[in-house]
């Protein structure tokens, strides 16, 4: 079945397979619960390692706490290195974790493309700071190991959550052959889709809020399930000479939008990020097997088309000499999905916080800042400049409703559409998650929950860290 539009919206409308979540098949399910549970037991367990969740393991273990970090890839990253999202954007707030593991990704020499982290902001005339995704893998397992703290459990996925009252007891997460029981006395769903929160039965949007929930200046009148495009992210590399162009058959011309971001990498290859290659509502109804190889067809049909465009005039790419001696070098593993569930926190960020900007923001508990332009795409996309430069994320964003011992950091935090389509970018989540990761260390240190740590606690933390909160 090819991913149209219309297919996509009729899904939404009940079908069973979907391109996200944390359910294992049902073989691995009974296969997990026929193995003997082991059982482990520390103080802070990070579920997902994307960027939100490699902030927050490094800031605790940092700050003294025991952690255990729970990935079921092979790499850290998630979608930066997964889904070959690999260029950042370093404007206000970035200067914490985010530049350190820039700075350290220098020290090798096919690391990163630019050595001037502050180049890398396209609105102050920068290109952004792409790098390579094995280079950031193997910084981050150095930090993490330099920490002395944090166990890594790659390759294992979390499943189901051990819930008593409003606290995560436990949770059950399956590495190949053994069914782990983590105890902890504090948790970070890094998941990216919220997993941990919502097997916990906790309360979520998806899609565009309505006008009447938070009255933000751009909603629509009603809700509408339309969900971020999605993109299979791809590098090609110059071969030096003449290549034949390669479309199979039964892949027609223009299935593929032609919207492209391109940059560099340091080996001098281009990394291609098709802007709503795929429409964002087909994971919600299509299994990931069919959107990776809808994607792939949409890689080569797309890359056909810019290796045909004839060089010279009329050709905008590569300086106007176009790709013809140029080839796909790689697809990313992963589909970049920009969009799936916001948990319902404490404090609901929301565009007025985006216009507002810090400054003028009433917040006490502000624990990253960020200024990136209001960003949808697809259905009902709009961009604009957020007016009053960076504003604040509040510590309460971070806090699900309904949970006692539960942090949600990730781009599943407590975020409106709108808001999460500003702020859901790498070095903020990476932010987030050190600010949930400091928060929950202090809990472990105080023997108290989230809800009880002192804010100037922790802003002090943040900016001994070089976070910026104002
Ligand atoms: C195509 C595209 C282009 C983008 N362009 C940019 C850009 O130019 N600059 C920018 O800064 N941002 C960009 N973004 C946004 C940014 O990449 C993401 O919002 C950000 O990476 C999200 O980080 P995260 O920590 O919330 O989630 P992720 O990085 O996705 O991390 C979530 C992690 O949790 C793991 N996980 C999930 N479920 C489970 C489970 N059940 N058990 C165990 N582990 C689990 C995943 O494997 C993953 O590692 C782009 C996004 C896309 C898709």
């Amino acid at each position: 079945m090819r991913i149209t539009r219309r297919t996509a919206a009729k899904a939404i409308l009940g079908t069973a397979a979907c391109g996200f979540g944390s359910s294992l098949s049902p073989a691995i399910t009974s296969a997990a619960e026929g193995a003997s549970e082991e059982h482990v037991k520390t103080d802070l367990c990070v579920i997902g390692a994307g960027s939100a969740g490699v902030g927050a393991a490094l800031a605790a273990a940092r700050a003294g706490a025991k952690v255990l970090l729970v990935e079921r890839e092979d790499i850290f990253g998630g979608t930066s290195t997964n889904a070959w999202v690999h260029t950042w954007e370093p404007t206000s707030g970035a200067d914490g974790i985010p530049r350190e593991i820039y700075e350290s990704m220098k020290a090798n020499p096919l690391g990163v493309t630019h050595a001037d982290y502050a180049k890398g902001a396209p609105r102050r005339g920068g290109t952004g700071l792409p790098f390579e995704p094995h280079v950031f893998n193997y910084v981050v397992r150095d930090l993490l190991e330099a920490t002395g703290r944090c166990q890594t459990l790659l390759g294992t996925t979390f499943y189901r959550a051990r819930v008593e009252g409003d606290r995560i007891r436990a949770i059950e997460a399956w590495y190949p052959g053994k069914h782990l029981v983590i105890e902890a006395k504090v948790f970070i769903d890094a998941t990216a889709d919220g997993d941990v929160c919502v097997d916990a039965g906790l309360e979520y949007h998806m899609g565009e809020d309505p006008k009447s929930r938070y009255n933000e200046p751009t909603a629509p009148a009603d809700a509408r399930m339309t969900l971020n495009g999605m993109t299979l992210c791809y590098r090609i590399t110059d071969t030096g000479a003449p290549q034949k162009p390669y479309l199979p058959a039964d892949i027609p011309e223009g299935l593929c939008p032609h919207g492209v971001h391109i940059v560099t990498m340091p080996n001098g290859d281009h990394l291609l990020n098709v802007v709503d290659m795929l429409d964002g509502n087909a994971v919600l109804c299509t299994e990931y097997s069919q959107l990776m190889r809808e994607g792939y067809h949409r890689v080569l049909e797309h890359f056909h088309w810019l290796q045909t465009l004839p060089p010279g005039e009329g050709n905008r790419f590569n300086g106007g000499k176009g790709y013809g001696t140029w080839c796909i070098a790689g697809v990313a593993p992963r589909i970049g999905v920009r969009e799936t569930r916001r948990i319902l926190g404490d404090y609901v960020l929301t565009e007025h916080d985006c216009q507002a900007g810090a400054r003028n923001q009433p917040h006490k508990d502000i624990v990253a800042i960020t200024d990136h332009a209001v960003d949808i795409h697809g259905h009902g996309g709009r961009l604009y400049e957020v007016p009053n430069g960076p504003y604040g994320v509040p510590y309460r964003c971070l806090l699900p409703r309904g949970a006692a011992n539960l942090y949600i950091a990730s781009r599943a935090a407590s975020f409106s559409h709108i808001a999460a389509s500003s702020c859901r970018l790498c070095r903020t989540m990476m932010t987030l998650g050190q600010a949930a990761g400091n928060a929950a260390a202090i809990c472990v240190k105080h023997g108290i929950l989230p809800r009880q740590v002192d804010i100037a606690e922790l802003q002090a933390a943040l900016t001994s860290q070089n976070v910026a909160i104002g």
